[in-house]
């Protein structure tokens, strides 16, 4: 099929869920990305930081082909071998003591929140029920991670939502101080806000946050969905910071491109899941497990973590320098290979510039440009895509 037919087709029969952008990719490789027309594109999207080894990185391919011709999935019910490997794996290399896996980020997020109440609850009280979040967070699309997610447009539309979250503006201690209290189970917070603009905590929030969830009796969750896994040149985001969680969630780059995710809690914690209480029918099946334990292996064995620290303050340095041209920019920031160009005016005709020219990038809130990259890319990729982008900004101007 060539991309018009894909199109067509897709919009007969799919919902309208997405607002898709006319693109029909069909193939890809490391950065690389071509559609069904054969057009070729610099993937700086990567399926939203989930291609982080690049796309169809041969380590991840070889682990899900050979998984796939032994055992694609079997019932939690029993035990399964790349499931204890890859937990051993996320525990070792996080801190946190025992693993729980699911499909998602979403369902991670779900499963922090169920364990923080279950947990506030035994160890507490029955009204120790309230989650904290910030403001501009993304912590999914269930009905209990929209309603923790801190943008109402998510929200809008689905009420009744469920009961107990409550919304604190992100970096700013003295907001968290006056909402948390011994009504507060747990705080949820993304080290940097993807989704809500690509905005970076400070190392004295993180600290702060922790302390005040200590004094109060509530469990600090990371939603490391986004940051985690090399995409801000550590292993964890949490390692810039030095603040140690005692819940933290994975998904997006964890399978190499194959969806699943995690949720980690630190020993006491951990323990409160008894059987029965929670579980997923295909979360952390064999095929899932192969090809994380392949991806992470590689992101570990293979300085990829390195190389996003390195290409990354590169990445920023250059686009520091670039926009200093434009009058309509504000900020450039970010972490790593988790980047940002806060504009003045709409993201989005720059976004359809750069497809036009063989770039893809996206854009966050309707004003932040949004670089999200392979963390295999190297410094000859940023200077092309750059000189796209350049290309491209010229013809902008304030309005
Ligand atoms: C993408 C994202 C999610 C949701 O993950 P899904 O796999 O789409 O459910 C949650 N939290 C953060 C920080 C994310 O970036």
């Amino acid at each position: 099929m060539n991309t018009k037919e894909i199109l067509d087709m897709s919009d007969q029969y799919l919902m309208r869920n997405v607002g898709r952008i006319p693109l029909a990719p069909v193939r890809g490789e490391g950065a690389l990305l071509w559609d069904a027309d054969g057009k070729e594109y610099l993937d700086f999207v990567s399926g939203i930081a989930v291609n982080s080894l690049g796309h169809c990185h041969p380590a991840v391919v070889d682990a899900i082909t050979r998984q796939a011709k032994k055992l694609i999935h079997c019932s939690n019910l029993y035990y399964i071998e790349p499931q204890a490997l890859l937990a051993k794996f996320l525990v070792e290399q996080s801190g946190l003591s025992k693993a729980f896996f699911c499909n998602s980020g979403a369902e991670a997020n779900e499963a922090a929140i169920k364990l923080a109440r279950k947990h506030a609850k035994l160890k507490f009280s029955p009204d120790k029920v309230e989650i904290i979040t910030a403001w501009q967070s993304f912590h999914g699309r269930t009905l209990a991670t929209i309603t923790a997610t801190g943008q109402t447009k998510y929200q809008k539309g689905f009420e009744p939502l469920p009961e107990g979250f409550k919304y604190v503006p992100f970096n700013d201690l003295d907001a968290m101080e006056q909402s948390i209290g011994p009504a507060t189970c747990a705080v949820l917070l993304e080290p940097v806000q993807g989704e809500g603009g690509v905005n970076v905590a400070t190392r004295a929030y993180l600290e702060g946050v922790k302390m005040l969830c200590r004094e109060n009796g509530a469990l600090l969750i990371f939603d490391e969905v986004q940051t985690g896994l090399g995409r801000t040149g550590q292993f964890l985001a949490l390692q810039h910071y030095g603040v140690e969680p005692d819940i933290l969630t994975l998904a997006k780059a964890l399978g190499g491109g194959f969806p699943i995710g995690a949720m980690l809690a630190t020993g006491d914690v951990a323990g409160t899941f008894q059987p029965g209480d929670h579980a997923s029918t295909f979360g952390g099946n064999p095929l899932a497990c192969a090809a994380a334990l392949a991806a992470m292996e590689e992101l570990l064995l293979g300085g990829v973590i390195k190389n996003a620290a390195a290409v990354g303050a590169y990445m920023q340095d250059k686009l520091k320098d670039l926009v200093k041209k434009y009058n309509y920019v504000t900020e450039v920031r970010g972490l790593g290979l988790l980047l940002g160009v806060e504009l003045i005016i709409e993201g989005k005709g720059i976004v359809e510039g750069c497809q036009e020219k063989g770039l893809l990038i996206n854009c966050v809130n309707g004003n932040v440009l949004r670089f999200i990259p392979p963390l295999t890319i190297n410094r000859q990729d940023v200077d092309l895509a750059l000189e796209i982008l350049e290309t491209v900004m010229d013809g902008f101007q304030a309005n």
